[in-house]
């Protein structure tokens, strides 16, 4: 291993310090005259000891061993890793955001929750829905808040519905969403054009659905164009539409999720407002709805009266609190200048160009790489190595290998109804010479199967681990740092 990939801890040596500061003209005092012995350390910390110029290696080192969108291209499909605006992270670095304490009175917050109205304000505006509450922290915590406000719904009607439907290209987490909130699922197939296929639904739905999570445009990056018929069937049995929004990049300012019948929908604010979501957070999901379920949303919202921003506890119908405070504040201030450095129109270029990107990406590729559903391609697409496994290298190669161009790894292996499946979303903010670099290195991978396959079985090469034992970290997982 080499040297900087040591833990700071190892590094320490007595007496370094980063920086001397002069001796105090101030008297000391014993700390245990004015806080509780119980409170205090009896051995004091194991800081480690090191001067500044080693901390700054130590952690610019570390940052850059993993890959990140700062560093090159991330097309991971489905995670829309767009490049994070910088002015994002110096607007909510402000003291008046980042200092804030969530438990100050109202009238001392004012602009925090003029913040939040706002935003709360755009979400509205770009999903058509009524009301949004901005407290999920994910995309997948939004979609069990609009799993329980739909049980709720369906509770006040005097129903005990059962059944949720969703697609067989559905992301895992919206099955989860559906078990953890109390319903089964009933799956629906595609049909021959990689969208609901609406005969086997007409088939699955009856009184016992609640209703049904469809992700728009769809997991394969198409527009889902039976739209208004699949609410429409839906809604015929009282049945409630859940958009999972994930795909949002596709659609702002184009289209709303309310016009195409959509009753609630989630929005990843860590995908497609910005806000850097590598390694698992911090997210916000918030989630939008339309009249009828406004009263079941989670508490507290936001409300101006007088030109004063009040926090509103709502009805006893409210699924109550679902995070604490107001979510995760400071992703929330990203979004919102993210949206407004953009504007109106620019949100709409916004999405154009993350659609013509995919789409000139996928062009680029697809005489060497299959792409089984390639009609109607939005924002992203899925590619298939199958012609490439026939040849003896599977998907799981090719991503490794990218690793040692510099790229990210599309996501792999998902959806689950394309073998092989290689999922691809550059977003809007890559040029066209980047995409090109990208699609001559997949290119190339496809060559180097005839000429050196060995050495694509064997990437990554250039990266601070190689393969790893990907089976056994997930099943046996030993999280403590081992010297
Ligand atoms: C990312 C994603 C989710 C989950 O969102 P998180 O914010 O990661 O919890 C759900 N559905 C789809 C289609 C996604 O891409």
């Amino acid at each position: 291993m080499s040297k900087s990939a040591s833990i700071i801890f190892d590094k320490s040596v007595k007496g370094r310090m980063g920086v001397k500061l002069p001796a105090s003209q101030v008297p000391s005092v014993e700390l245990s005259k004015n806080i509780s012995s119980a409170l205090l350390r009896e051995i004091p910390a194991e800081l480690p000891e090191i001067t500044e110029p080693e901390v700054v290696r130590h952690f610019v080192n570390l940052s850059t061993k993993n890959h990140h969108v700062d560093k090159d291209f991330y097309p991971l499909g489905s995670c829309t890793m767009k490049y994070n605006p910088k002015i994002n992270d110096v607007i909510a670095s402000m003291p008046g955001f980042a200092g804030l304490h969530p438990d100050q009175p109202e009238e001392t917050t004012q602009g925090a929750l003029q913040l939040m109205y706002e935003l709360e304000q755009m979400m509205k505006k770009i999903t058509g829905m009524s009301r949004v509450t901005l407290q999920p922290s994910a995309g997948s915590q939004g979609e069990f808040v609009g799993i329980l406000m739909m049980k709720k719904y369906h509770e006040k009607n005097g129903e005990n519905r059962k059944y949720i439907i969703i697609p067989e290209t559905a992301h895992g987490t919206n099955p989860a969403s559906v078990i953890l909130g109390g319903f089964k699922t009933r799956q629906v197939k595609s049909d021959s054009r990689g969208r609901v296929d609406i005969e086997d639904l007409k088939s699955k739905v009856d009184a016992e659905v609640a209703g049904m999570m469809l992700t728009q445009p769809n997991t394969l990056g198409l527009f889902e164009d039976n739209i208004e018929e699949i609410s429409s069937i839906i809604h015929s049995v009282d049945g409630l539409m859940y958009m999972d929004g994930a795909n949002l990049n596709a659609l702002v300012g184009l289209a709303r999720s309310a016009d195409m019948g959509f009753d609630i929908t989630h929005i990843n604010l860590h995908k497609t407002f910005s806000t850097p979501h590598g390694g698992g957070g911090p997210g916000a999901g918030p989630i939008g709805v339309v009249g009828k379920l406004v009263p079941f949303l989670p508490v507290p919202m936001i409300d101006k009266v007088d030109n004063e921003y009040t926090l509103n506890f709502g009805t006893d119908d409210s699924i109550g609190r679902i995070h604490t405070f107001f979510g995760n504040f400071g992703i929330l201030v990203r979004a919102w200048v993210y949206i407004r450095s953009l504007g109106e129109e620019g949100l709409k270029e916004m999405t154009k160009m993350a659609i013509l990107n995919a789409n000139y990406l996928k062009v680029r590729l697809q005489d060497k790489y299959e792409v089984p559903f390639s009609e109607g391609t939005m924002h992203e697409f899925v590619a298939s190595g199958l012609k490439q496994k026939e040849r003896g290298i599977k998907v799981l190669d090719i991503a490794k290998s990218l690793l040692d161009y510099g790229y990210h790894a599309p996501t792999i292996y998902f959806p689950i109804n394309i073998p092989e499946a290689m999922m691809m979303e550059p977003t809007e903010s890559e040029t066209k010479e980047t995409l090109d670099s990208f699609a001559d290195a997949m290119l190339e991978i496809d060559d180097r199967i005839s000429t050196d396959p060995e050495s694509l079985k064997e990437a990554p090469i250039t990266t601070p681990v190689r393969r790893l034992d990907e089976t056994k970290a997930n099943r046996e997982p030993n999280l403590r740092w081992t010297k």
